[in-house]
This record gives C-alpha cells, sequence and structure tokens, in this order.
C-alpha cells in the first residue's frame, strides 16, 4: 500500500500534465492555424477583389462615355428642340435601338428638361420608356446640372436592375435634355456566381444590389435606423422593395478593410438555417460610390483547424505510444539486469555454498581418510600380531619335539661330562679331551638349534627383499628337525639351484613353509611310510613350489574350509595356520591352494614372484 500510493498520485500527475500539455498544444494550434489561414485567406481575398473591381470597373467603362458622345448627335438636339415631330422620333427611335444593339446595352433613351422620356430604344418594347417621366431619379437631376449623371437602381419600369449613366444634351450652352444609357448588371452577377466565396456589391447606403448569393439581394450589409430607412425608400432606387439588414449576429472588425461577420439564417428562409461564419474584405469604388465586398466563408479555416487538431492528435497519440513503448522496453531491460544480476546472485550463492560444502566435505574425507589410515595401521599391527601369535603357537606345539631334541643333547652331555671325570681321574687325558671335543661339538649343536629358532621367533613388518629359496627351505628344515627326527618323516627336496630368489619376507615365509611341511607331518602320524616331497617349477617372472605328502589327503567337504580362519580337525589344533599362511602369501604378491594329489596325500602349491 505505502509503495502504491506515491506511484498512483504520480501517475495521475503525469496524466494531468499530458493532458494539460495535449489542451495547450490543442490551443496554440488552433490560434496558429487560423491565423495563418486568415492572412492567407486576406492576401489570397484582396487579390480576387481586385479582379472583381477591375472586371466591375471595366464593364461601366465600356458604356461611361456613350452617352457623352450619343449627346453630340444633332438628331436628339434636333428633337429636343422641336419635340412631337412624329418623324423625326421614329427616327431617334431607331438609332437609339441599334445603338443600344450595337453597345450591347440594357437601355437608352432621351429625356426633356422634364424628366419626360421622348425616345428611347425599347420604344417597340410592351412597357416603352417614352412618356414616362424619370425626373426623379438622381442621375437625371446630375445631368441636368451639366455633369455626367451615374446611379444604380431597380428599374421603375422593367424591374431589373440597371446602372444609369446619364449625359446632358446641349444647344449652344443650353442644356436642353439628358441622354441616358441603362446597363443591366444581371449578367455580370451571373458570371461570378458558382465560386466558393461570394462576391457584395453595396450602394452609399450599404445596400447589396449585386450579389452572388440572391437572397441576400436589396439586404443591408449594415444595421439600419428609422430615418437610414426611409430615406433609402424615398429615393425610390428600389421601387419599393422594403430593404431590410441581413442576419448578423456578430461582427469582428479586423482592419478597416477587412472584418469577421457571422450570419444567422434569413428571416422566412429557414431552410438555411445555421449561422455561417465569413471573412469579408472590401474596397471602395469612389467613381461610382460603392463598396465591393468579396465574403469568404470560415468553414475552410475551421476544417483546416479541424484537420490540424486531429493531426495533433494523432502526433500526441503516437507520441504517447512511442513514449509508452519505450519505457516499456526500458523497463523491462532494467528487469532482465536485475533478475541477471539476482541470477548472477545466487548463482555466486550456490557456487560458495558448494565450496564450503566441498571443503566441509574435505574436512570429513581427510578426518576419514586419518582414521582410517589410524584403523588400517591398527589392523596392520593386529595382523602382525597375529601372524605372530600363529608363529609362536606354532613353536608352542612343536616345543615338545624341541625340547625332546634339546633334552638328548643334554643327556649326552651329562654322560661326556661323566666320563670325562672319570678318565681326569684316571688321567687318561686324551679320552678327557676326545669326551670335551664331543661336548663342544653338541652344545655348538644346540646353539645353532636355538639361534634358529631365536631367528624364527623374530617379530617381522612384512618388508619384502630377494630371498635365497634353497635357503628358505634349508632353514624351515632346521626349525622342523626335531619333529621330522621323532616322527621319522623324510623331506625330498628336488634338485634345486642355489641361487633362486623370490621376493619376500624372509621369516615369514619360512613361517609359512613350516606351517605346510609340519601340517604334512602332522597327517602323516598314521601312516607307516612319511615323506614330505618339496618340487620347484621356476616361470618366466614367478616360481611355483609344491608341498607333496603322503598322508591321507584332504575331503573334499573340507577342502573348501582348510584356509577359513579358526578351521582345524586336530584336537590341538588352532586353525590359525593355512588362513595365515594365505594372509602372508598374498601380501608378497603370490597364491596358495591346496588340493589332492592323484598319486594320493595333499598337495599345497604355492606360486611367489621371482626375485
Ligand atoms: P591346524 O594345523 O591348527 O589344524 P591349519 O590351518 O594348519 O590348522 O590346518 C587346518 C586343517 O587342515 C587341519 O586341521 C587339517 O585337517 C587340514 N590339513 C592341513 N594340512 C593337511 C595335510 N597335509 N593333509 C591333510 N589334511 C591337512
Amino acid at each position: 500500500m505505502d509503495r502504491r500510493e506515491p506511484n498512483l498520485s504520480k501517475k495521475w500527475l503525469v496524466t494531468l500534465i499530458v493532458a494539460g500539455l495535449y489542451g495547450l498544444t490543442l490551443w496554440q494550434i488552433a490560434e496558429l492555424v487560423q491565423e495563418q489561414t486568415l492572412s492567407e485567406m486576406n492576401i489570397n481575398g484582396q487579390r480576387q477583389l481586385n479582379i472583381y473591381v477591375t472586371h466591375l470597373k471595366g464593364q461601366l467603362e465600356k458604356y461611361e462615355f456613350l452617352p457623352e458622345l450619343l449627346s453630340t448627335n444633332a438628331r436628339l438636339v434636333e428633337l429636343l428642340k422641336r419635340p412631337g415631330d412624329r418623324e423625326r422620333t421614329e427616327a431617334l427611335n431607331r438609332y437609339l435601338e441599334t445603338i443600344n444593339t450595337i453597345a450591347n446595352a440594357s437601355d437608352t433613351y432621351l429625356m426633356n428638361r422634364e424628366g419626360l422620356t421622348i425616345a428611347a430604344s425599347n420604344w417597340q418594347s410592351e412597357k416603352p420608356f417614352i412618356g414616362r417621366n424619370f425626373s426623379f431619379r438622381p442621375y437625371f437631376q446630375q445631368a441636368m446640372q451639366g455633369r455626367l449623371g451615374r446611379y444604380f437602381a431597380l428599374g421603375s419600369t422593367s424591374g431589373r436592375r440597371g446602372y444609369y449613366f446619364a449625359y446632358p444634351v446641349r444647344n449652344l450652352e443650353e442644356i436642353l435634355g439628358a441622354v441616358v444609357i441603362k446597363v443591366d448588371l444581371t449578367l455580370l452577377e451571373q458570371q461570378w456566381r458558382g465560386r466558393q466565396e461570394e462576391v457584395v456589391v453595396t450602394d452609399p447606403e450599404g445596400v447589396i444590389f449585386i450579389t452572388t448569393r440572391p437572397d441576400w439581394r436589396f439586404r443591408s450589409l449594415y444595421l439600419l435606423n428609422e430615418t437610414d430607412r426611409q430615406r433609402i425608400n424615398q429615393s425610390r432606387r428600389y421601387s419599393g422593395t422594403q430593404v431590410e439588414p441581413l442576419n448578423i449576429r456578430q461582427r469582428e472588425e479586423l482592419s478597416d478593410k477587412s472584418r469577421l461577420l457571422t450570419l444567422g439564417p434569413m428571416k422566412g428562409k429557414d431552410h438555411l438555417s445555421g449561422e455561417e461564419d465569413y471573412l469579408v474584405q472590401r474596397i471602395p469604388m469612389p467613381e461610382a460610390g460603392w463598396q465591393v465586398h468579396l465574403m469568404t466563408p470560415l468553414k475552410q479555416v475551421q476544417r483546416r483547424i479541424g484537420w490540424s487538431l486531429i493531426i495533433t492528435t494523432f502526433a500526441f497519440v503516437a507520441l504517447a505510444l512511442m513514449i509508452l513503448v519505450l519505457q516499456q522496453r526500458y523497463k523491462r531491460r532494467r528487469e532482465r539486469t536485475r533478475y541477471e544480476a539476482q541470477a548472477n546472485q545466487s548463482l555466486r550463492e550456490a557456487r560458495d555454498r558448494l565450496e564450503q560444502r566441498v571443503e566441509e566435505r574435505t574436512v570429513d574425507l581427510r578426518q576419514e581418510m586419518a582414521e582410517r589410515r589410524r584403523m588400517e595401521h591398527a589392523l596392520r599391527q593386529t595382523r602382525d600380531e597375529l601372524i605372530q601369535a600363529a608363529k609362536l603357537a606354532m613353536l608352542g606345539q612343536m616345543s615338545a619335539s624341541i625340547s625332546h631334541e634339546i633334552n638328548q643333547p643334554l643327556a649326552a652331555i651329562r654322560s661326556y661330562t661323566d666320563n670325562a671325570k672319570k678318565f681326569l681321574q684316571q688321567d687318561r687325558c686324551d679320552d678327557v679331551a676326545w669326551n670335551l671335543e664331543q661336548i663342544a661339538e653338541l652344545i655348538s649343536g644346540m646353539t645353532q638349534i636355538s639361534s634358529q629358532l631365536k631367528l624364527f621367533a623374530r617379530k617381522t613388518d612384512g618388508q619384502r627383499s630377494p630371498v635365497l629359496l634353497h635357503n628358505a627351505i634349508e632353514a624351515s628344515k632346521r626349525i622342523l628337525l626335531p619333529q621330522l627326527s621323532r616322527t621319522g618323516t623324510e623331506v625330498r627336496l628336488q634338485s634345486l639351484s642355489e641361487d633362486i630368489e623370490v621376493m619376500a619376507d624372509p621369516v615369514r615365509l619360512e613361517q609359512v613353509l613350516v606351517n605346510l611341511i609340519g601340517n604334512a607331518v602332522n597327517a602323516m602320524e598314521e601312516q607307516t611310510e612319511r615323506w614330505v616331497s618339496i618340487g620347484i617349477e621356476p616361470g618366466d617372472d614367478r616360481l611355483r613350489l609344491t608341498i607333496h605328502d603322503n598322508g591321507p589327503g584332504i575331503s573334499e567337504e573340507h577342502l573348501k574350509r582348510i584356509f577359513d580362519p579358526f578351521f582345524t580337525t586336530r584336537e590341538t589344533g588352532l586353525g590359525l595356520g593355512l588362513s595365515i599362511s594365505q594372509h602372508i602369501i598374498e601380501s608378497m604378491g603370490g597364491t596358495l591352494m591346496a588340493k589332492n594329489s592323484e598319486q594320493g596325500g595333499a598337495l599345497f602349491s604355492l606360486e611367489l614372484p621371482l626375485a
């Protein structure tokens, strides 16, 4: 909530500012376009207006000098001098008709001093001017004052609008009457019609008499008061037509030559409903006392303003969309970078965690490894001790035979000693010496046995070195000598070259050989003929040694289990000899296997790497 609220008000503020900017821009653009279009219209209008005025002037100038020219004609003077002459009148009528046709004027006629028409080009028409008095017309009065009379009016007879030029007809200095040419301006009006802008010509009173809008005809472009209206109606210029002002709703002066005008619908002409705005420009035509107006509808301005507002709105919307898209893109990019930063951060964290875990695990592993090493060391020590214990146990088992073997020479030494004593008393020195020699020999034999046993009992760590096989077998035989001799067992050793060396721990190898030969001796207890045959088959890098006895062999059932620890069939046995021997041989890189020989008896084969 707390985070969203300022966001919301910020959004509102932005919307408000954008809306304000939009409104301001629209207003400014509308102003600018209006100003621009108006100024363009002003320039164009002025040009246009000049063309219209020139055209109008040209049309009138064509006729301006015609009355003066006619006034010099003798026939006119003659008829004025002697009016009533039928022949002269008819001749003049024809003449005026011809002139009128050639000049393409509306009417041409001659008036006498009293304003009575005495000859006219329309003498043959339904409503001829002849006999009618137009003395009330200002053009007549102007001509009678000796100058060119000009006037615009609605024809009282024809009901047609016309411009009148009148010129005095003189006899010497005396003014006898006036000759008049009426120009029909309807044609001009028709030529101007069908354009966007309206053309309006007003008389000095501001009454419209030429216009491209027929419904504006004889209306005032200005507001009229009662006196104005009376004066206009008295002049009979518009033959009794009631002059009313246009329905002017609003006006604004831009300069003395142009203004803005809003016209409402005409009274009684509701079909032209709705207001219309115009730019009104004017140029005076002082010769005729007219004002020529060009009224350009402002629809064009409004249309242009409308279009520019639409375009501005489009531009605004496009701009807003563009800003939105850019903002969106910016936001997305910012989010992406934030996301990437987050992803990087979590990656880093994950990596750190992993590293930490690896480190912890490494420490664990190190501890584990140290523990294992400790355990392995302990195991090795235990094994070594077990091997040593088994060896000592084996020695213990052999102790009876050994003590027997020692007791014998001891007894012999005793009897040699007794003999020596006797011979010493008899002074038989040579015999004494012989007996002592025998004693010394026996002692050296015992010493040999004891040192052999001492060597055998030594605890070793299983380190391998090249060992002469021949020596190992001989040492084993010596250790077993008391047993072999007690049981009368023969050891048959194949001829063996004395320099064959195997890689082994010498003491442990002897331990294995003593165990295997000892087992054979034990197994042959019941046999009458006892022998153990040791065979040797040297290979490329290994050597096979077989120990074959003359015993009963091993039953199939036992054969599977003899290498198991604590498996024994002997009453005094421990069942460790073979399992430890196998372990010793395997730790030296060799193998120890057992089977029954085809000739009977058990056959142990032992393989060892050659040195
Ligand atoms: P132990 O000698 O203490 O019995 P061993 O592991 O040395 O233990 O021998 C296990 C068993 O293997 C013996 O009890 C015996 O039954 C059998 N065995 C070993 N050597 C022979 C052999 N040469 N002939 C027959 N049986 C044997």
